[in-house]
């Protein structure tokens, strides 16, 4: 076990350098990963990859995550049978996050919902707002730098 440095954290992994050089952690050494079903594009659910996640996610072909509350790896669908088959792995123009489209078996989330974000909805399509004409993007004749 070597030192750790506190300004990169990285536990060593094989991933490939010219990939881990690039990312960036949080304070614990872990990137959000986001999953998408590939061919819908529903947002299915969000884990926490570190680089030994992100490489066997790259390498296995099934979503590999790092769970925070049991310090280990999971693999989706190893106890649900709920696969996650990559389709395709992103970085964001930050390289802090990364996006992983799927092909989705059953349900993504533990409760059995297909979503995690089916079941807790703070604002409706269609609902957004009492005056659904602000929103409208106009030819520039709305106030100048207001949707900054
Ligand atoms: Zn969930």
């Amino acid at each position: 076990m070597g030192p750790m440095t506190s300004s990169s954290p990285r536990r060593p992994s094989p991933l490939a350098p010219e990939i881990a050089d690039r990312l960036k952690r949080s304070a614990d050494g872990l990137l959000p990963a986001i999953a998408q079903q590939y061919d819908t594009g529903e947002v299915l659910m969000l884990g926490w990859m570190d680089d030994e996640a992100l490489h066997r996610t790259l390498t296995t072909g099934r979503c590999t995550y790092w769970s925070r509350s049991r310090r280990e790896y999971w693999v989706k669908g190893d106890t649900s049978g709920h696969f996650q088959w990559v389709k395709s792995v992103a970085l964001d123009c930050d390289a802090d996050t990364v996006l992983v489209k799927v092909d989705q078996v059953g349900a993504a989330c533990h409760t059995g919902a297909r979503t995690c974000f089916d079941a807790d909805v703070l604002l409706a399509e269609g609902t957004a707002g009492a005056d659904s004409t602000a929103r409208t993007d106009g030819t520039g004749t709305g106030t100048p730098g207001a949707d900054q």
